[in-house]
């Protein structure tokens, strides 16, 4: 598949709850003790401790970073220090660097990182391609190296709350990055746990089973409260329904290529299977993630 087919893929399963309007606002909800975020396309995490202030996304292109360094300085008027990192590398999560201070710590994880090398900038023009908007909101943006670098984990002490930057394998992309704040229990979860949201491998990213491997992980975490960057917030349990969705999908498409049933057919019939199943779900289009399935 030609990386432009992927991209539009990725964005067949953008779910309802997410704004299209990919400027964000400057209102901040509060998640759990330390932790805010700017819900928006996508959401923003901000850990906020007693010395510092870790934020969790950069919004797409400059003029979006600006805003939530914006809003990050009056969350904590106090913090001269300011983290920032990203929970993968596609534009809208990692282009707006060039709006934070200068001073900022941009830090991710090795994967990711060798990601953005390899794909980042291509991402850049092709979402630059777009719309105007989005044209006008990337101008500038800049792809920079990263201040530090981690490979499994890298723990940020802001002073009274930690920040567990975690890389546990692959998921929507290769380099999916979690952030477990303590001692909120509070899981930034990028697009590895979502809130009733089909699961999306991008391109050559995850597997279904990396995917479920990771949530493995994340299950031994303990989580109480959960951000996801593409649907609404909500507690721990979402970590066990993303985690028994991936496995019935899994399960049943399984089931349906032991009977010869082509891939194509298996999303079909299972899109429609799944959607009563799940009716609460906003929207079912399991194709593409059975046809990951299929390809295992
Ligand atoms: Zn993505
Ligand atoms: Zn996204």
């Amino acid at each position: 598949m030609k990386f432009a087919a992927l991209l539009a893929a990725c964005f067949a399963s953008t779910p309802l709850f997410a704004q299209n309007n990919p400027v964000l606002g400057e209102d901040a909800a509060k998640v759990s003790d330390h932790v805010w975020a700017i819900m928006g396309w996508p959401n923003i995490g901000i850990v906020v401790g007693n010395r510092a202030t870790l934020v969790v996304d950069t919004g797409l292109g400059p003029r979006n970073g600006a805003t939530i360094a914006r809003v990050a300085a009056k969350l904590a008027p106090g913090n001269q220090k300011l983290f920032l990192t990203t929970t993968h590398f596609h534009p809208e999560h990692a282009a707006g660097e060039a709006g934070f201070p200068a001073g900022t710590i941009l830090i991710r994880d090795a994967v990711q990182q060798h990601e953005m090398e390899l794909h980042g900038q291509e991402m850049v023009t092709m979402f630059a391609g777009r719309s105007a908007q989005q044209k006008e909101l990337l101008a500038n943006a800049t792809l920079r190296t990263p201040d530090v670098i981690f490979d499994a984990e890298g723990a940020i002490d802001l002073g009274g709350v930690t920040a567990r930057l975690l890389w546990f394998g692959g998921a929507h992309t290769k380099g999916d990055e979690l952030t477990f704040v303590e001692p909120d229990r509070t899981l930034i979860s990028g697009d590895v746990v979502q809130n009733k949201v089909v699961p999306n491998i991008f391109g050559d990213g995850g597997t279904p089973t990396s995917w479920l491997a990771v949530l493995g992980k994340v299950e031994a975490l303990h989580v109480l409260h959960v951000l996801p960057d593409h649907s609404a917030p909500g507690d721990g349990a979402m970590v066990e329904m993303e985690r028994k969705f991936i496995a019935d999908l899994r399960d049943s498409a399984l089931r349906l290529k032991r009977q010869g049933v082509s891939a194509d057919d298996a999303g079909k019939q299972l899109g429609a299977e799944f959607k009563a199943k799940y009716a609460d779900w906003p929207s079912m289009n399991v194709a593409g993630f059975v046809r990951s399935i299929y390809a295992e």
